[in-house]
């Protein structure tokens, strides 16, 4: 079972969340980058996140970003949370005169109805300036296995620093507790999958961990032992941070990006998904998930989106086209703020509206914008959020409708994780692919009275727990399978591409239970679906995933699990309208009118 140690902030609920866009890199940041760059290292040619350092209208922009005029604007669009700068690694004492600036914009933001989220670097710092103000810094560098400092990217100026080290964790903790301080409504920890430290400190700490004083750190790499390490040093210092912080302010949130889900093993450097999320209130999905259509495969977060349900948080879609480009079609951008509020109404948010607008949209050369004013970007986010605001009330205390449980093998990601991962990975393919919705659960959260079918990786290596949890749960409901051959390649992507074989297992979980598929949809295979719970009701969002419009939907419910003749339909610009079924032996059809990108169908149980 999930035990969440905090209550999620009252103001992180479903479909309430806005964000305005990514302003979490320092201008000390963008100006070391745009340094190394002349003088030819790692970062020579690469934009960050959209923004050239170099450009010589960097520091207009960057005030641009901060100015009263641009928070009006965003307060206007209907965005109400904002991700700023404030620990980036230089040092407490270099970065403290933008840490005061940071702490006004808070004030200012909150004026203007935004909550603020402040960025903490947690597992890496800027040698340079923080060890000319902390000398003792010296002893927080990370090093591999034959002593040689770790670096974060190719440059050789920003070392990893060791999580072991109890003063390295006491320096962030204070970073995250001054954050919490500035009024700001949420922290979050950056970059938290870089556990890998080898040093006497960590040495030291494995050998106690592993209550063997000639255990190995080094010998012992990516064991099972190493993991459990790895992950409980992790979890250390991120509850060291959430304590803090919820000291401050209970209603702060913590947040992070685990950098998950990826096709790299994250577990190995200290991530486990189940376990981080339950300390922390929203994760960031920073993958090369933009939802997309590629060739006949369909790449989205709909796994991620999971995961955060079953952990009791959000998730904050955060993810990149494989380049870093932005599409040129307004789609895919419409397709981006809404996929959060699609998969139950998680934080809509664009961390590209905020990119300088460069000359090839503005036709000028020159910082005399943000992305959000050019047209595709701004007609966007408008539309969106006014439709967000307009349904999350409904999405508010709603919860995914799914009477289908997979059970997440947590010992399985700790033994094998590439495995692991492709293998749940399918499985989310398959079943998002059919329509057939599903909630992950811990092993022991298998609850009978919750689920009718729980869906087990056959080739999983359980923990006791959970297969004692799974003969329990078979002792009243079905347990169904899902068979080693059907597990797809390690994608870094949920990615739905479904082999007949698949689809035959999925018809035959289908029987299982008549609860397993509550509908039937006849639609396009870029089409996926999403149940709610909510209030006396149901509510069914449709999300395209190509960009070719979709005509005709036939949305079939079986008339036993949701009786209701009438159903209420939006798209993204249209309003409410009814639309009646016809009875067709023991289900309802309805005929959906033409739509884009989004719709939204709402079954108000109480008048059936
Ligand atoms: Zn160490």
């Amino acid at each position: 079972m999930v035990t969440r140690q905090f209550q999620r902030p009252d103001w992180l609920k479903r479909g309430q969340v806005f964000w305005g866009g990514h302003l979490h890199e320092p201008i000390y940041f963008y100006r070391l980058l745009a340094d190394t760059q002349t003088r030819g290292e790692w970062t020579r040619g690469r934009k960050l996140a959209g923004v050239d350092p170099s450009a010589p209208w960097l520091v207009q922009w960057y005030d641009l970003c901060r100015s009263p005029a641009l928070l009006d604007q965003l307060a206007e669009l209907g965005v109400n949370c904002l991700y700023l700068n404030f620990f980036k690694g230089f040092g407490m004492e270099y970065e403290a005169a933008e840490m005061h600036r940071t702490a006004s914009l808070v004030a200012q933001c909150a004026q203007r109805g935004i909550r603020t989220v402040l960025y903490i670097q947690p597992s890496n710092f800027f040698e340079q300036t923080l060890l000319a103000e902390a000398p003792q810094a010296r002893d927080w560098l990370a090093r591999d296995a034959a002593g040689n400092v770790i670096h974060y990217g190719a440059g050789d100026f920003r070392p990893v620093a060791c999580l072991h080290h109890p003063k390295w964790l006491e320096y962030v903790r204070q970073t995250a507790q001054a954050a919490a301080e500035t009024g700001a409504d949420g922290v979050l920890l950056d970059n938290i999958n870089h556990n890998q430290c080898c040093c006497d400190v960590s040495q030291q700490a494995y050998r106690t961990f592993a209550g063997d004083p000639s255990a190995d750190l080094a010998a012992d790499a990516a064991s099972s032992l190493t993991t459990r390490f790895r992950v409980e040093t992790t979890m250390h210092l991120v509850e060291a941070v959430a304590n803090s912080v919820k000291a401050v302010n209970p209603q702060c949130a913590v947040m992070t990006n685990p950098a998950w889900p990826r096709a790299q093993n994250v577990q190995a450097a200290g991530i486990d998904i189940m376990r981080l999320a339950s300390v922390t209130d929203a994760f960031f999905i920073e993958n090369k998930c933009f939802p997309r259509m590629e060739g006949a495969t369909l790449i989205g977060s709909s796994y991620a989106y999971r995961m955060a349900d079953a952990t009791g948080t959000l998730a904050v879609l955060s993810a990149w086209m494989p380049d870093m480009s932005l599409p040129e079609q307004p789609y895919p951008l419409r397709r981006y703020l809404l996929e959060p509020l699609a998969f139950g109404g998680h934080v809509m948010c664009p961390p590209w509206a905020l990119r300088p607008l460069d000359e090839r949209a503005s036709g000028r050369h020159g910082p005399q914008d943000v992305y959000l004013r050019h047209a595709p970007v701004g007609e966007a986010l408008a539309a969106c959020y006014r439709l967000g605001h307009s349904v999350g009330p409904l999405l508010t205390d709603a919860t995914p409708w799914a009477r289908v449980a997979v059970v997440h093998p947590t010992e399985w990601f700790t033994q094998d994780f590439d495995t692991a991962m492709a293998c749940m990975l399918s499985i989310d393919a398959v079943l998002t692919a059919e329509h057939i919705p599903y909630r992950l659960v811990a092993g022991d959260a298998l609850d009978a009275d919750r689920f009718d079918v729980a869906v087990v990786p056959r080739a999983a290596e359980l923990a006791s727990s959970t297969r004692n949890a799974i003969d329990r749960f078979a002792a009243a409901k079905a347990v169904f399978a899902f068979p080693r051959e059907l597990q797809g390649p390690l994608h870094g992507a949920p990615a739905a591409t479904v082999s007949a074989d698949a689809r035959a297992w999925a018809a035959k979980l289908r029987n299982a239970h008549p609860s397993v598929a509550p509908y039937r949809l006849a639609a396009p295979p870029w089409v996926v679906s999403f149940p709610l719970t909510c209030r006396e009701g149901r509510l069914l969002s449709l999300l395209n995933y190509s960009d070719v419009p979709t005509t005709v939907t036939i949305l079939s419910v079986q008339q036993a699990l949701w009786p209701i003749k009438k159903l209420s339909f939006r798209t993204l610009e249209g309003e409410w309208q009814e639309i009646t079924g016809q009875t067709h032996a023991d289900s309802i059809r309805f005929e959906l009118p033409d739509w884009l990108v989004y719709a939204l169908c709402w079954f108000d149980l109480s008048t059936a």
